[in-house]
């Protein structure tokens, strides 16, 4: 499917992006979502890289099911239920949450109970920094700790935070209680599973 995706530089380039592609198919491809450079391509005019803004379907043998993968773009109408998706399928919105996702299964990680520590940590964030917009991704082990980069405090900065091994494997054992409590029964509702939901519906 030929995608026209504007750059930089105002040149409009055609890529041609597979409508499906399967992780397993090519040894480089999950190296290549991790250091993000997934779907990039150079524009011959300029030298940026450029990313396709399209919805794109994802298959892998650790994903639980099929990705549904839409653009950052259309975030407002994923978050109201509007999203076009199939559904079979798991969303995910933008390139950010697509890493986080191969992250986190790389990292031989339950990607739900990942979601109610960010929940708690996002939660804990936004009561020192109530004008900010808090953002929470999984960013990797750090020697036997869950590291998390929080972002969009009103300063501008970026943190850093971290979870024990021994609390992630404590929370997870309490999955099945805390799915069945709100909002995590909300959160692991329908094909879109991310606490960026409980924020549009405290608003
Ligand atoms: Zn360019």
């Amino acid at each position: 499917m030929i995608q026209k995706v504007k750059c930089h530089c105002d040149k409009e380039l055609e890529l041609d992006i597979p409508e499906m592609i399967d992780l397993d198919s090519k040894a480089d491809l999950v190296s290549t979502i991790t250091s993000g450079q997934f779907l990039a391509s150079i524009c011959g005019f300029c030298g940026a890289t450029v990313r396709p803004e399209c919805q794109l379907e994802l298959r892998w043998s650790r994903f639980e099911r099929p990705i549904w993968l839409v653009p950052e773009m259309d975030r407002a109408l994923v978050l109201h239920g509007k999203a076009d998706a199939p559904k079979s399928h798991e969303i995910l919105v933008g390139y950010a949450e697509l890493i986080e996702r191969v992250n986190v299964l790389r990292s031989d990680l339950d990607p739900k109970t990942i979601e109610v520590i960010k929940y708690y940590l996002q939660s804990k964030a936004e009561e020192t920094d109530t004008d900010g917009e808090i953002t929470v991704l999984f960013g990797g082990l750090d020697t036997n700790r869950l590291q998390f980069r929080v972002s969009g405090y009103k300063s501008g900065e970026t943190g850093l935070l971290h979870i024990t091994m021994e609390k992630y494997l404590e929370i997870k054992a309490d999955f099945k209680r805390l799915s069945l409590t709100e909002p995590f029964k909300m959160i692991f509702s329908g094909g879109y599973q991310s606490i960026r939901k409980a924020a549009v519906l405290e608003t």
